[in-house]
Order: structure tokens, then C-alpha cells, then sequence
């Protein structure tokens, strides 16, 4: 099991640093900084870590055009995620962990900024 959230990193000295990434800890591998964390230095503070994660969830979610099917035939029950209308694509988180239904007017990079909005202090349980 993998647990994800922002963690203050701790120098070598085993004292924290004041500085966060958004990171990634399991048992075996531990604790090791995933999204735009792995480039860069700390953010000065949790928020901004969680707001970078975010940021680059958005950026790498893939675009499935098309409606989503069962055995081949379009599923209309699927609708956009912000209003009613039938769907016509979905974009799919990193980790394949979550699929946002959008309609024509939603299905591009600023509705799914509005369906999967930045929400603080949250952390993330997937295996
Ligand atoms: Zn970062
Ligand atoms: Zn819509």
C-alpha cells in the first residue's frame, strides 16, 4: 500500500527542514518525492507541495476521446461530470486511479481543472 501526500523533508541530520514535497511512502521502498517534486527543490510549505502534485496530475491525465462502452456499445448513461449533458470523452488521472466524464463543452484541460479542483490537506491510500 502506498500512501501519498506533502511531507516535510527531513536533513540529514534527521531534523526537519522547513521544506515539503509531495511525496509517495510504502513500507519497502519508503518515502521518495513523485511528480514535479522529483525535480525540484522543497516548497515552503505543505499547500504549495499539494498545489504542485496537483498541477502535474492535471498536466499528465490522458484524454480518452469517445464515450465510454460497455462490450462495444456506447454507454449513454454516462454524463459530464459539471452539468447533465451526455459525455464525449474522459480524461484519466495518473495511476488510472480516477476517470472524469466530460461533455463537448468540458472536455478539454480547463473543465477538468473545474471537475478535479485543488482541494488542501488531503492525503492518498492506493495500492
Ligand atoms: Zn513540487
Ligand atoms: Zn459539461
Amino acid at each position: 500500500m502506498n500512501y501519498d501526500e506533502a511531507r516535510e523533508i527531513r536533513g540529514s541530520d534527521g531534523k526537519p527542514t522547513g521544506r515539503w514535497h509531495y511525496t509517495s511512502a510504502n513500507r519497502r521502498a519508503g518515502t521518495r518525492p513523485i511528480g514535479y517534486c522529483l525535480e525540484h527543490e522543497g516548497h515552503p510549505s505543505r499547500e504549495e507541495a499539494e498545489r504542485c502534485y496537483w498541477q502535474w496530475e492535471i498536466d499528465q491525465a490522458q484524454q480518452r476521446e469517445g464515450a465510454r462502452t460497455v462490450d462495444g456499445v456506447a454507454d449513454g448513461r454516462m454524463t459530464c461530470k459539471l452539468c447533465a449533458a451526455p459525455s464525449v470523452g474522459r480524461y484519466v488521472l495518473p495511476g488510472a486511479w480516477l476517470e472524469l466524464d466530460l461533455c463537448a463543452q468540458h472536455f478539454n484541460r480547463d473543465g477538468l481543472r473545474v471537475a478535479w479542483p485543488f482541494v488542501p490537506g488531503q492525503s492518498r491510500m492506493h495500492s
